[in-house]
């Protein structure tokens, strides 16, 4: 990552509220935690811990996904803001410990509650846990915190947003015979494999981790593909579902599919521009940070209060969500700007009202 602006203009050019570095003197814990907006109220966002190859190159992970928090949850309807955090590894095989968890908490507990923190790519329900017994702050443990593994939430709603996708297209939402490809079959990935080949789906899957391509061939069905291929195969849906920036201008020149929906976050390397190139090329995009948001409703939801009940209609309003923003997107100059649009509405809506969310 090349970035010749200062760490201030990038705060300023994505309108960011905060960025916090730490470091443990103890475990040698390296973090940062990026706010980007508590406008509509506190801020939930998952924990990433990856090794990145230089500093630059994790605060522009953190800033990127932390502004996309804040769109996820006001595209939501969730009274929340948006926040994220990243651990630098020092190593790319470095296994969690308990005192990085524990040192990763008391850096969490010094927000008060602005920031809540959650599970993303690197981090699993025993780390929140051992999190949670340094601060209140925490969401999506099994045992010291609550609400459990988010990723079945979101899979659910990166089907809906897939639903919503083909019935745009005309085309029904039947996925017996519908073809998927899927980079990345982690928590998330392995989740919607099951959705999709009970519905009928035939699933295409790469992930760097061989055991996990294994896992979902035996239990799912599914069938393997080369990393190389995976994005630019013939397919009707290409779901990337592993990490962020797997889309850039000359990959939608080669793209052979009519749909991207996919849980990874970020998946455009600009978004902007590239969901123009998309829609350009005559390919249905559903928003990342749309049809993903189903791990965050239901954290944020729960921690909100709200019932089980609430929690599932939350989740399947992704499906309605989505099916308005592609709508929406027929006029505008892509479908990201249409769900930007929206979010950005609630935003400006609630500058002025009380929310009432915000720590003490
Ligand atoms: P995970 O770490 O469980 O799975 C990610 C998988 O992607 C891993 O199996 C990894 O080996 C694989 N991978 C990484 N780079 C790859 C590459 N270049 N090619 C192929 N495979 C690769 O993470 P997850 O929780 O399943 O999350 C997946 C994506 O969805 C992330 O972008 C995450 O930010 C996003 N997301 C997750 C949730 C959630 O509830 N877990 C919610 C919203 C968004």
């Amino acid at each position: 990552m090349n970035n010749t602006e200062t760490i201030f203009e990038q705060l300023e050019n994505r309108g960011h509220e905060r960025l916090c570095f730490h470091h443990d003197l103890e475990t040698g814990l390296k973090a940062i935690i990026a706010i980007h907006s508590t406008v509509l109220g506190n801020a939930l966002g998952g924990t990433r811990r990856w090794y990145y190859e230089s500093e630059s190159d994790a605060i522009y992970d953190v800033l990127r996904l932390s502004k996309g928090m804040t769109y996820k949850a006001a595209v939501s309807g969730l009274p929340m803001g948006g926040a994220k955090s990243v651990i630098m590894m020092p190593h790319r095989e470095n296994p969690r410990t308990e005192a990085e968890a524990k040192a990763m908490g008391r850096f969490v507990d010094t927000f008060n509650g602005a920031y809540i923190a959650a599970e993303d790519v690197g981090v699993n329900t025993q780390f929140i846990d051992w999190m949670a017994s340094e601060t209140n702050h925490v969401m999506g443990g099994e045992t010291v915190s609550r609400g459990g593994d988010p990723s079945p939430w979101t899979a659910m709603g990166a089907f809906h947003g897939m639903r919503a996708s083909l019935i745009h297209l005309g085309r029904g939402d039947d996925f017996s015979g519908i073809t998927v490809a899927m980079q990345g079959v982690g928590h998330v990935g392995q989740n919607l494999c099951k959705l999709l080949t009970d519905a009928g789906a035939k699933v295409f899957v790469d992930d760097i981790k061989k055991s996990s391509v294994d896992y979902v061939v035996d239990t799912y069905g599914c069938t393997p593909m080369h990393d190389a291929d995976i994005l630019t195969t013939e397919c009707d849906i290409l779901a990337p579902c592993a990490l962020g920036g797997v889309l850039d201008g000359s990959v939608i020149l080669n793209l052979r599919c009519s749909i991207v929906c996919g849980a990874a976050n970020n998946i455009l390397g600009d978004p902007e521009e590239d969901a123009v190139a998309l829609k350009t090329a005559g390919i249905l995009y559903g928003p990342d940070f749309v049809v993903n948001a189903g791990g965050l409703i239901h954290l944020a939801g729960m921690h909100l209060g709200m019932s089980d009940e609430l929690l599932q209609t939350k989740n399947d309003e992704i499906f309605d969500t989505t099916v308005q923003i592609l709508k929406r997107g027929e006029e505008m100059p892509s479908t990201y700007a249409a769900a930007v649009d929206i979010a950005q509405q609630r935003i400006s809506g609630a500058g002025a009202q009380e929310t009432g969310v915000h720590a003490g």
